[in-house]
């Protein structure tokens, strides 16, 4: 195992990375939009919100199979059928696709269906989980905990990286304030703050962040004007019907408006 630091304290003269999965490439490049249900109820309900993903331009496709529920009575996910779901629908549209692993016992199962591996929020701090996904060859979107600092987050990246696997993309997805209008308060100093400590891509989630489908168009502006290198959102067709985080899922009208939007942004500034 390496014992040098690869990530934190950074080393200004380490290059930043860049993650390419087939054609697509993660960070110093155009913003990489992932986008789709929070949980896969169907192939159906999948596929229609791929297609609308597809349509508008972006280019990875998120479902969670393995859902980490506040309740134990609540809705926990398809699993494998899920994952075989998000398989065959990112094969047909040509979209990366990315799943979280909840348990290090599932870890073959996820690894064998999707394009990217996720660690939620309450999995941050699970360093033998971390230290397997070490041992991947595929990339791993690392969500930071909702009472996690910027160093916590960049020592639970580093286990990845020491582990081998240098392909972690880091994620600001909110975090726990006295504010409850929100569900969570979106850290944009985070993204500016992970760029300057970090050489990783730094992706933004304005669904969890916000909690509310009425903030996650604005959030996901400025988030690529902070210099975000992409956006992971909550969508599909008919948002209402979501069986988990129906209220900050949104529909394709927004969804539409917010690829535009971003484009936009970006254009100026970048
Ligand atoms: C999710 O992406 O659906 C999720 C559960 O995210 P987080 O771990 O950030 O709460
Ligand atoms: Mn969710």
């Amino acid at each position: 195992m390496n014992t040098r630091p690869l990530l934190f304290p950074w080393k200004e003269d380490k290059k930043k990375t860049q993650i390419t999965i087939r054609k697509e490439k993660i960070g110093n490049a155009k913003p990489f939009i992932i986008a789709g249900p929070c949980s896969i109820q169907s192939y159906d309900q999948l596929k229609n919100a791929a297609k609308i993903a597809k349509e508008s331009g972006a280019q990875g496709l998120r479902g969670g199979a393995f859902k980490p529920r506040s309740s134990p009575y609540a809705f926990q996910g398809l699993k494998k059928e899920g994952l075989e779901i998000l398989e065959k629908v990112g094969k047909e549209l040509d979209l990366i696709t990315v799943s979280e692993v909840l348990d290090s016992r599932d870890i073959d199962l996820v690894f064998d269906h999707v394009d990217i591996l996720q660690v939620g929020s309450r999995n941050m701090h699970n360093s033998s989980l971390l230290k397997e996904l070490g041992k991947l060859k595929k990339p791993i979107l690392l969500k930071r905990g909702f009472a996690a600092t910027y160093e916590e987050l960049l020592l639970s990246a580093e286990y990845i990286l020491s582990g081998g696997n240098e392909e972690v993309i880091l994620c600001e997805r909110g975090i726990r304030t006295f504010e409850t209008y929100t569900r969570n308060t979106l850290d944009l100093n985070a993204v500016a703050a992970l760029k300057e400590l970090s050489h990783l891509p730094v992706i933004v989630d304005p669904s969890h962040g916000t909690g509310k489908r009425s903030l996650v168009l604005p959030m996901a502006r400025a988030a690529i004007a902070a210099g975000a290198d992409g956006v992971i959102v909550e969508m599909q067709v008919d948002p209402e019907k979501s069986i988990s985080d129906a209220m900050q899922t949104i529909g394709p009208e927004e969804f539409k408006t917010m690829m535009q939007q971003i484009a936009k942004i970006h254009e100026a500034l970048f």
